[in-house]
This record gives structure tokens, sequence and C-alpha cells, in this order.
């Protein structure tokens, strides 16, 4: 079985190329992952929108309605950076569906990822800094909801602190969150995850790395978990206009993989959602996205071997 992955055209709401957001980045990705064989039909879903029900297990419901009826104050779309037309609309609930499909996926297949998600900045109250839902927040309640799983572990490793995350689920001892992040990122103000480790400016690839190396086991004592949401933004890189943490293509690779490898060893299933990437080129940026997709695939083939019921070895 390849690497389960969902996604959807209309992820990329069509913005100008000059927009601070790169939205090209999503039609891009998918050519990425075209190109290294990983997005043949037989690996492949496609989102659907989430449905208000399941927004509202996140978000105050006068919010959903304005978002899902594009009548959003422009004081919030100021917040969130861009106006929520009806194509922005459509794609935020579409990239919800997807981590929510993506998360269904990754419990009966150990691993599955989302070509988008990651929007850790949408509190309960609002959206902000390019974030319109919290579709991590969503899929986790979703599947808490429906009883397909108890515990639920939320790493986020995109550059920028989750507060979103952690003000929906700040009160749920169901789902813990866990934020590696640029202490001198935006969010200024931040919201106390259950754990939040701070790193300063310039951090490269070896510091990174050992930090995360250390905290992994610890994460792994407070509960079983049922499922581990991943953000893996990749604005943690050098060249990102956002970032400050330094990291190269390999030190990425190496935090993807020492992540999955950290869950899926111990039987964890893991959902990864692509979080934040900012650069003006943007072909390197969706690489740079594609590098999640290739760790994971390699961990999908594995759990075909080692880990399925009925697997050959064992
Ligand atoms: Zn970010």
């Amino acid at each position: 079985m390849p690497l389960q992955i969902v996604h959807h055209p209309d992820y990329d709401a069509g913005f100008a190329v000059n927009h601070r957001f790169p939205m090209s980045k999503y039609p891009l990705l998918m050519e990425a992952l075209r190109s290294r064989g990983l997005a043949g039909p037989d690996a492949l879903s496609t989102a659907e929108p989430a449905p208000v029900s399941w927004l509202e297990l996140a978000h105050a419901a006068d919010y959903v309605d304005q978002v899902v009826n594009c009548r959003v104050a422009e004081k919030i779309e100021r917040e969130i950076g861009f106006p929520i037309g009806p194509r922005v609309s459509l794609r935020a609930q579409l990239a919800t569906g997807g981590t929510v499909l993506a998360a269904r996926l990754a419990l009966r297949h150990g691993i599955a990822c989302n070509t988008a998600g990651g929007s850790h900045h949408a509190r309960r109250a609002q959206g902000a800094g390019f974030c319109t839902f919290n579709d991590v927040a969503v899929a986790a309640l979703v599947l808490l909801a429906e009883g397909a799983a108890r515990n639920i572990l939320v790493v986020d490793l995109d550059v920028h602190q989750g507060d979103g995350t952690a003000d929906i689920l700040a009160d749920d001892p169901r789902v813990l969150t866990f934020s590696m992040h640029g202490d001198r990122n935006y969010p200024v103000r931040k919201i106390a995850s259950d754990l939040d480790v701070a790193l300063p400016d310039g951090t490269g690839d070896a510091a990174y790395i050992e930090r995360l190396t250390a905290i992994l086991p610890e994460l792994s004592t407070r509960a079983h978990w049922d499922i581990v949401f991943y953000n893996a933004g990749v604005d943690v890189h050098a060249e990102d206009r956002l970032g400050r943490l330094s990291l190269s293509d390999d030190g990425l690779r190496a935090r993807d993989d020492m992540l999955i490898s950290h869950f899926r060893t111990r039987g964890v299933p893991v959902c990864g959602v692509i979080g934040g990437g900012y650069s003006t080129d943007v072909p390197a940026l969706a690489a740079r996205h594609a590098i999640l997709f290739e760790v994971a695939a390699g961990y999908a083939r594995w759990y075909d071997l080692v880990q399925k019921p009925g697997a050959r070895v064992r």
C-alpha cells in the first residue's frame, strides 16, 4: 500500500503570484509528488468540505457561519491576512475535511498525509495568521466525538507557535498539545500549549535535532497515544522568508524521519499536515514540503511489511 495522500485541486484558491501567502505551492507540491512517483491513483484520496457540525466542534458557531457565508468582519480578515471570499471559504472547508480524512486513513493504514492543513493560528473565536479554520483541532475533536480515538497528541514543529491549537484544546484533557518553535517568531502573544519549547534565532540542524531527540521520549510517557497529528511546517528552513531557525534540507529530512520513526516504531498512527512555508522561490518551497511525503512513504511501506495485521515479518 503506498502512502495515503489527501488532496484537492481547490486547496489552491488562486491568489495573485505576488501575494504574501504563496498559494501556488499547493499545485506545485502535487507536481513534486507526481514526479517522485508518490501520487498514483492508489495513493490519492480527494478531500471533501468539512460540514458545519465538525467545524463547530472547534470554533464558535457565529465565526463558522461568517466564514461559510463569506461575511467575516474586515478586522478579522486583516488578522487572517486575506479576505474570505467563496474560494478561500471553500479552501478552508476542504483543507479541514482533508485533515479529518487523512486522520482516518492514518488510523487504518498507520500513516497518511494531507497536502494542506496545519492552520494552527486559527483560534476558537476567529482565524489569524493565514489560518481560517484549525484543521488539526477539528480533526482531533471529530475523532474523539466519534470514539475513534481517546488520547491524541499534537506535535507542532512549524516555526510559529501553535497558539490557535492551544487556545481551542487548552481545557481538553484528551489532547496534549506540543509546540517547538522560534521564540521571536509570530505570534507575539503566545497562548501556552501543554508543552512549549521556544528556540533562539539561528538554531541550526544539530541543536534542533538534539532538542527534539530529548523531548520525544517524554511525550511518549504521557499517555498511550491513539494518533499523533504532525504539523511539519517547513518555515524552520534557512531560506524561509518568515523563519529564523536556519535548518537545511537535510535537517528537515532528519526531523521528519526522527518524528515519524519514533511514533511508528511504537505503533502510533501518524497524520501529517504540511503547515507553513514561505518563499518567493515556490518550486523550491514545494520541494521542501515534499520531504514529509518522501519520508512518510518509507514508513507506509514499512507498515505493510512489519506492523499490519497478518504481515509476514513480525
Ligand atoms: Zn509557520
